[in-house]
């Protein structure tokens, strides 16, 4: 992690967090974040998509619980709880196909145990809200000002109405209740512990050229996106969650490339030469993603900083530490196949 000494985290070992998701991609960093920045980390998954392989570094430590439970169901931690991280959930649009119930479940009646928890123990809570507000957006860049262009009832509907929900269901438990909320829009996120066959861009993409296969472009290519170095992303985090910000807040970089241009970007890197092909665009594939950042620029004095080259590079070096196993295994491979018509 780069940048852990913020002032904006508060190291207090009497203060305990919840972490959600936490053998995820995303929940396995902000364990570390926290761990480092002394707190007392609870961490919970249900392990549907998470991996404690994420996590298995901290289990020895005395500041670190584990507790294997499926957050839509109640939620019971025992002792003082000072602080919330909600970031259960399948998160990658093949996930979300495949789960498509346990998605909206974790969204909807996930999210509602844990803001009663937060509400019966007096703690802050922030959830993992997405981009996929904002649909295949109509204007670009997204600001949080922008309400969307979702389609509920197609592919993506699942995961982006729950984490809808999600955002309506917390700002009324802090309108009505007083509670102490916090929501971070987070833009496509990458780096180590990303699942190699999840599906998602980056690694399908990484993966390919390790195996010596075609890389898959769906569509024409020239669909954006924006990807932010998850060192960059859990510093955002913690600078939102200890802020007074109530308004949602986008947590991303920038930095847009086309998916073709990234196909590019990712042979250079791994100095591979493999075929480039084209597969079909899965419905209803955003066609621009780019975050307008200014408000986390404003009220958390947050900006990204790793550049893509830098940040591409440290997540290749983990992929291609990963076993013979994980690189073939198989789960995943085929995603167009799942969503186009
Ligand atoms: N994509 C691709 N080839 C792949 C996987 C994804 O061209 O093997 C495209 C996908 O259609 C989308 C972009 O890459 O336009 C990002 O997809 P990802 O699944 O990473 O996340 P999204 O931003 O769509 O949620």
């Amino acid at each position: 992690m780069t940048s852990s000494s913020d002032n904006t985290s508060r190291a207090n070992s009497a203060e305990r967090v919840l972490i959600t998701g936490a053998a995820g991609f995303l929940g396995s960093h902000l364990c570390d974040r926290f761990v480092k920045d002394g707190f007392q980390v609870v961490a919970m998954d249900n392990l549907i998509t998470g991996d404690m392989r994420n996590i298995e570094h901290l289990l020895p430590l005395p500041n670190f619980t584990f507790v294997h439970q499926d957050v839509t169901e109640y939620i019971h931690v025992s002792g003082p709880l000072h602080h919330i991280l909600h970031f259960a959930s399948p998160a990658s649009p093949i996930d979300y196909l495949k789960i498509p119930i346990q998605t909206l479940k974790v969204g909807s009646l996930g999210v509602h145990r844990c803001l009663g928890l937060a509400k019966a123990k007096g703690a802050r809570i922030t959830i993992a809200s997405t981009s996929e507000i904002y649909g295949d957006p109509e204007v670009h860049p997204q600001h949080e000002e922008y309400w969307g262009h979702v389609n509920t009832v197609g592919p993506r509907g699942v995961y982006d109405e729950a984490k809808r929900f999600q955002e309506a269901i917390t700002m009324a438990y802090h309108t009505f209740h007083g509670l102490e909320t916090r929501i971070v829009r987070i833009f496509n996120t990458y780096g180590p512990r990303m699942r190699l066959n999840d599906g998602r861009v980056l690694p399908a993409f990484i993966g390919q050229a390790l195996r010596g296969e075609p890389m898959t472009v769906f569509g024409d290519g020239s669909q954006t996106r924006s990807f932010c170095y998850v060192d960059d992303l859990v510093e955002g985090i913690v600078r939102l969650h200890f802020s007074d910000e109530t308004r949602p807040v986008n947590v991303g970089n920038p930095d847009e490339i086309t998916i073709a241009e990234f196909a590019e970007e990712i042979l250079a890197l791994t100095g591979s030469d493999v075929e480039v092909i084209r597969k079909p665009l899965p419905e209803n594939d955003p066609k621009q993603r780019r975050p307008d950042i200014s408000r986390a620029r404003e009220v958390l004095g947050w900006e990204p900083k790793v550049s893509r080259s830098e940040g591409l590079k440290l997540t290749y070096e983990y992929f291609k530490g990963l076993s013979e196993e994980d690189l073939h295994r198989s789960e995943h491979k085929d995603f167009a196949s799942y969503t186009t018509r």
